[in-house]
């Protein structure tokens, strides 16, 4: 489908960085290799973006540990500190719309959430930890009379950041804004398939006055680029984020190596659980909906189980369908669409296989279910209904529009099926009774529990998983512990 508005005139404009950032400018990696980025909106390729090795990760680290031993950022003035990040969040809200745009292209995600939502979170985000630098106090602790027992934060160093495609400048900020304002130094890995958008916001942070080397983006893959920086012996923390399987290999390379840090944002399968209380039933519906095809379901808290007590399963069932009616699937550089495409054809083909075994044990479609092929990466929302507890359906991450659905036989079923998986990430329960609701969210293993409504978030409050979701969180004041450490100071005073 060709459409033509203010955004496909930018597009035809829009340059692409598609360098390293090291030590404060774009650099090719070393060994000239390279990596084609390709829109999921065409499949046309966008650009192609150097690919670092081993050699070019040992100088972006170096750059950092520079710029770290230094001193020149971490020992500057904390009020110089907070205007140098407000300018950089500044500098991001002025440029929202090409940030917005670079991640459209790049990842497929609709324009009007990528201009109206992430570019300008990123900015709120920066401005947030900068507001932290000149008001977070060290401690005095009540030590006896003759002596004086500090206690303050000190930053760790080298914090490797290694993050996914789904929401790639957020998720990258959850980590580089609190890791910075802390006195750090970061090198970030992008995934291959989301660079361009972040290569600019680290350029943007050096137009800022942020000192070269405090924050450099090495772009490449997985394997050779992030596996070079999480086995890398300068580097103090990793802060990862996406699938449990390469989270599971971080914690290896730390072991293998320096024995760092490392912080984990895994995935999730997150229960939407409806009691039969349920009061406003239009409400649940359309946030349910919200809740897992939001970014075509490529959310990692995406309510991707909907755990509903069997009595109101089919009015329930009615209104998500009457919903999904008015959803407007379509290109996403047209500012009415709510849900694009998949990020790539491989994501496309990974969501494929799970529509592919939907029967084989009684499941049903209650709506969706088109299998995309070609060079397609749409899908249509999907429910799937009689989804067996122990299934694939029902256990792993399918980081896609599809919502799975599971009968409960009474509450404490419910609650169960909704604690019955290895991901503790993210749940809601919708109930008119606000007392029924605590005891239940009270019980609900994850990090993240909604009551009547879901995936209301702000940087204020701490995000992160149980189990194999993960551990550590991002976001809030506490994402500052993250990226330091205690050191007491014993003075003896007589
Ligand atoms: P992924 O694990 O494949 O990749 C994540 C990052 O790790 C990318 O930058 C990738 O290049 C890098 N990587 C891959 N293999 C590596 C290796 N061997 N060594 C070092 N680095 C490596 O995940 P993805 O496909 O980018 O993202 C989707 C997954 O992320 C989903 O499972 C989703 O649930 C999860 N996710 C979790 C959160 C959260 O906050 N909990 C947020 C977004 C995504």
């Amino acid at each position: 489908m060709q459409i033509t508005n203010e955004w496909t005139e930018l597009a035809g404009k829009i340059k692409f960085r598609n360098q390293l950032f090291i030590d404060g400018k774009y650099v090719n990696a070393l060994s000239g290799n390279t990596f084609e980025a390709i829109s999921p909106i065409d499949q046309k390729v966008l650009t192609s973006i150097s690919a670092a090795q081993s050699e070019d990760i040992d100088l972006a680290v170096k750059s950092a540990k520079h710029a770290f031993d230094s001193g020149v950022w971490r020992n500057l003035n904390p009020r110089d500190k907070k205007e140098i990040m407000l300018r950089w969040a500044d500098l991001v809200r002025q440029n929202y719309k090409e940030l917005a745009l670079l991640e459209t292209l790049e990842v497929g995600k609709p324009i009007g959430d990528t201009s109206g939502y992430d570019a300008l979170a990123v900015a709120r985000n920066i401005q947030w930890y900068a507001e932290t630098i000149d008001k977070t106090y060290d401690e005095i602790a009540p030590a006896p009379k003759s002596a004086l027992a500090m206690i303050t934060r000190e930053p760790l160093g080298v914090i490797g950041a290694i993050v996914p495609w789904n929401y790639p400048n957020v998720i990258a900020s959850w980590k580089f804004a609190p890791a910075i304002a802390m006195g750090n130094s970061v090198v970030l890995k992008p995934s291959e398939e989301s660079s361009l958008a972040t290569l600019r916001v680290a350029e943007l942070a050096v137009e800022a006055g942020l000192p070269n080397g405090v924050f450099n983006v090495v772009t490449g893959l997985g394997t050779e680029a992030g596996k070079a920086l999480a086995l890398h012996n300068d580097v103090a923390k990793i802060a990862f984020t996406g699938s449990p399987s390469v989270g599971r290999m971080m914690l290896q390379y730390a072991a293998e190596s320096n024995m760092k840090q490392v912080s984990l944002e895994l995935g999730g399968k997150s229960p939407q659980v409806v009691l039969n209380d349920v009061v406003d039933l239009d409400t649940a519906a359309s946030t349910i909906a919200w809740g897992i095809f939001y970014n075509s379901g490529q959310t990692c808290n995406a309510g991707s189980r909907v755990i509903v007590q069997a009595e109101i399963k089919d009015a329930l069932f009615e209104k998500l369908n009457e919903f999904v009616k008015t959803f407007r699937c379509g290109h996403p550089l047209d500012p009415q669409t709510q849900m694009g495409p998949v990020v790539s054809l491989k994501q496309r083909d990974r969501v494929n296989s799970y529509l592919d075994i939907v029967g084989a044990n009684g499941e049903k479609f209650v709506f969706g279910g088109k299998k995309p092929s070609g060079n397609d990466c749409n899908f249509e929302p999907t429910l799937i209904d009689s989804v067996e507890h122990g299934s694939k359906l029902a256990q792993e991450e399918i980081f896609g529009p599809v919502i799975v659905a599971e009968i409960a036989k009474d509450e404490a079923h419910a609650l169960e099926l909704a604690n019955g998986t290895n991901y503790g990430l993210a749940a809601s329960v919708w109930s008119g009774n606000i007392s029924k609701a605590h005891n239940f969210a009270r019980k609900l293993r994850a990090g993240t529990v909604w009551i009547n409504t879901f995936d209301m978030s702000d940087v204020i409050t701490p995000f992160g998983g149980f189990k194999n979701s993960g551990s550590g969180r991002d976001k809030s004041l506490h994402a500052l512990d993250a990226y330091s450490a205690l050191k007491t100071t014993w003075v003896d005073l007589n």
